[in-house]
């Protein structure tokens, strides 16, 4: 039996080789060792159920049986020669992917992050219209490199001195305080005004269908369609950056679907690999013509990772995970709407399928801290996210139970009950 650390050691050791910014929810993590479906574990074996899932990564459950299995015959067979020989899994996995892509969406490139996949479409956007800018959300995140970054619309994780400078903000299509459609309107109106003095420059328009790290901020029903209309007149690509809301996480393949627009360009990573490494752009037929220069990753599309997002999508197909989001997410949503009208610590419940969000005051980021805390020792992970840290976050593996979700709303209802008044 191998010895593990404890969360102070491995903190320190952070602190001595990692650079000084790194970063970890609670004062005191717990040091994870094992993940078992839903359920993870620490060094000293206490369980805890996971509603993070490593940011939407684990939708088929940690270590889930059937995905290492086949992960595990790839490895033993071959790992990786490079894009430039034959391999088969990648193919495979970019014809299942048309199947579940929205519309005609068909032509795959294979990377390894959501950062990469971003990149790659953005790339992609002005290869195509020979278009230098972009418009992107406020609360929106694309990434960490020079270009994801310069679209990103949250100030915390803008940190490169020298961002892009023809990147163009709307307002975010949720506020506090305002029904979705009047925040909607705001947001199509600065997309209308930014469109109407730059389109000649402008490629692509960059949108998560559901802000993950802005706070699970949801737009309304049409808001698509609308958007769709002005790009459209403008000829600006439309990209959907599903990274966070891909394969079954809102109760659909990816979210765009329910909002009836097919994207230009599509972007996942995440769940695609239940943790092996992955991620990808595909475009409609005609702006894929435009992606014809060489370009290559050295292990985008590996036999491992593509056999891993195989896996994946055999598992959401065999075990009907869309419609089990669809059902558990409207328990947990019911739930959390109860909690809302307890507490009045709980301003707004947001989000779709298992990615809601409970918004707390804006300025609560030290009672976020204490709740998460508190949830940590009752046995339950929690996140946190959104513009002011304000925002509690759900989104479990999809592989949860019913159970699991009661437990979670209970410890909830208690740590909500016993805050200290401010
Ligand atoms: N887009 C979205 C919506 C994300 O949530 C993230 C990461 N949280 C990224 C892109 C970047 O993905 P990665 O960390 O895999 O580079």
């Amino acid at each position: 039996q191998e010895r593990h650390m404890s969360p102070d050691e491995i903190i320190a050791l952070k602190a001595n080789y990692f650079y000084p910014n790194t970063m970890h929810f609670y004062k005191k993590p717990p040091h994870i060792v094992k993940g078992k479906m839903q359920y993870l574990y620490d060094q000293v074996g206490k369980q805890y159920t996971d509603f993070f899932a490593g940011v939407t990564v684990l939708n088929c459950g940690h270590s889930n049986p059937d995905i290492l299995k086949a992960v595990h015959a790839q490895l033993e067979l071959l790992q990786h020669t490079s894009i430039i020989y034959l391999t088969q899994p990648m193919v495979e996995l970019a014809k299942a992917l048309s199947e579940v892509l929205p519309g005609d969406i068909k032509s795959t490139f294979f990377c390894n992050s959501g950062t990469e996949a971003n990149e790659g479409a953005l790339l992609l956007a002005r290869m195509h219209t020979g278009k230098k800018g972009f418009i992107a959300f406020e609360g929106g995140l694309h990434g960490r490199s020079h270009l994801t970054m310069s679209v990103t619309g949250i100030p915390m994780w803008r940190i490169d001195p020298f961002l892009e400078p023809d990147v163009y903000f709307a307002r975010c299509f949720t506020q506090v305080g305002m029904t979705s459609e009047a925040a909607c309107e705001l947001a199509l109106k600065d997309v209308e005004e930014i469109l109407e003095a730059h389109s000649t420059e402008i490629a692509a328009l960059i949108v998560e269908p559901i802000q993950g790290n802005g706070g699970m901020n949801t737009p309304a029903g049409d808001f698509f369609i609308k958007l769709e209309k002005l790009l459209k007149k403008h000829d600006v690509l439309l990209i959907v950056d599903e990274v966070q809301t891909g394969f079954a996480r809102t109760g659909s393949y990816f979210a765009i679907e329910q909002f009836g627009v097919v994207p230009d360009i599509i972007t996942y990573a995440k769940a695609l690999g239940n943790g092996i490494p992955i991620g990808a752009f595909s475009a409609k037929p005609e702006v894929a013509l435009s992606f014809n220069k060489p370009s290559a990753s050295t292990l985008g599309g590996n036999p491992v990772s593509a056999t891993a997002g195989l896996a994946v999508l055999d598992y959401i197909k065999a075990h009907n995970l869309c419609k089990r989001t669809t059902l558990l997410g409207a328990i947990l949503k019911d739930g959390l709407e109860t909690l809302k009208s307890k507490h009045s610590l709980i301003k707004e419940i947001r989000g779709m399928g298992l990615m809601l969000g409970a918004v707390l005051d804006i300025d609560s980021g030290a009672t976020v801290d204490l709740i998460l805390e508190e949830m940590k020792k009752r046995g339950f992970i929690i996140g946190k996210n959104g513009l002011y840290r304000n925002v509690l976050a759900f989104q479990p593996p999809l592989v949860i139970e019913e159970i699991d979700i009661k437990l979670m709303l209970d410890a909830l209802d208690e740590t909500l009950s016993f805050l200290p008044t401010a």
